[in-house]
């Protein structure tokens, strides 16, 4: 459903703001607290907290992120959940969120109460509750920009830093083919995220957003480079569909189509991945894969069928 309607009645501008904003506390209903803890004053209140904290901020756009064909409930969904991505993938515990809308007059009341509802939903489901909020006027169309406050796990926080060469690769779920709807029908990866910061033996971690070509740059140590067994990589179902119409290969969408939201970390060298798998088995049902290794520049290939991640680019922004 497209979320404009150019009938008055359907609209946010048969409302205005104070109404609206009153249908919003009511959409969200116990997902949000009442003040001094919620929405009604000019900040919320989060108590104090002995971690360190962790904030992430991420927006869905129309016309970028999302597009008639999405249901209001998949943007909410992808709203909350590409947040909370973020904080799983250092290991995080979610606490609560703030959401910003920016919207014209036409965006339908109906499309903003299923939207509202699937936060409530996500906010509920993963007990993160939604303290405040903004709304703007944005005369061309619709954006929602999500804040999440979370809190970093007891020893560190697993960061993007941290691998150094013999360390193993690792990817959680399937990679590719995100378009066809998992983006936004994933679940964040947080009870993973919470386990594997734990780990001794991991050391570095983020999600998978923009495509394992281009992400694996950013765990990638200096002087290194990582190599990945072209035999190994999870090509989820969707890729494989793809592909059957894109004229490029599953393994290409695997690399390159982002928004894949599964967890990308680096296990110590010195421990053996068969065994770590072991243990994530005994846990989680969820596929676990070691993808490679890094290796220094120009060491000799430990696969027979190493890809080549010079020749595929992941989703580049702002270009
Ligand atoms: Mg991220």
């Amino acid at each position: 459903m497209s979320p404009f309607t150019t009938q008055r009645r359907l609209a946010v501008t048969s409302l205005g703001e104070a109404k609206l904003i009153g249908e919003i506390r009511r959409w969200l209903s116990t997902a949000s607290p009442r003040p001094p803890g919620g929405i009604g004053d000019d900040c919320a209140v989060l108590a104090g907290s002995m971690r360190d904290q962790l904030i992430t901020v991420d927006p869905v756009i129309y016309g970028e992120h999302f597009d008639d064909s999405v249901p209001a409930r998949g943007v909410g969904a992808k709203l909350f959940n590409r947040n909370l991505s973020d904080i799983a993938s250092m290991g995080g515990r979610p606490r609560a969120a703030v959401i910003a809308l920016a919207l014209n007059e036409q965006v339908r009341l109906d499309w903003l109460r299923e939207f509202y509802r699937s936060l409530a939903t996500i906010a509920r489901q993963h007990r993160v509750p939604i303290i405040g909020g903004d709304i703007a006027h944005h005369a061309s169309g619709l954006i929602a920009t999500m804040t999440i406050i979370g809190e970093a796990p007891e020893d560190r926080p697993l960061t993007r830093q941290g691998a150094a060469a013999g360390d193993w690769i690792f990817v959680t779920g399937t990679l590719g083919g995100s378009r066809l709807g998992w983006h936004y029908k994933f679940s964040p990866r947080l009870a993973e995220g919470q386990w594997l910061a734990r780990h001794p033996h991991v050391r570095s971690m983020m999600d998978v957003s923009d495509g394992l070509a281009k992400d694996v740059h950013a765990l990638t140590p200096n002087a290194c480079r990582a190599a990945l067994d072209g035999k190994a990589l999870p090509i989820s179902r969707s890729a494989r569909k793809l592909a059957t119409t894109s004229g490029v290969s599953p393994l290409h969408h695997a690399l390159t189509d982002g928004e894949d939201y599964e967890l990308l970390f680096t296990l110590s060298g010195k421990a053996d991945p068969a065994a770590f798998i072991a243990e994530w088995r005994e846990i989680f049902r969820r596929r676990l894969t070691c993808i490679g290794r890094f290796v220094k520049r120009r060491a000799r290939s430990p696969y027979t069928d190493e890809l080549d991640l010079a020749s595929v680019h992941g989703f580049e922004h702002l270009r």
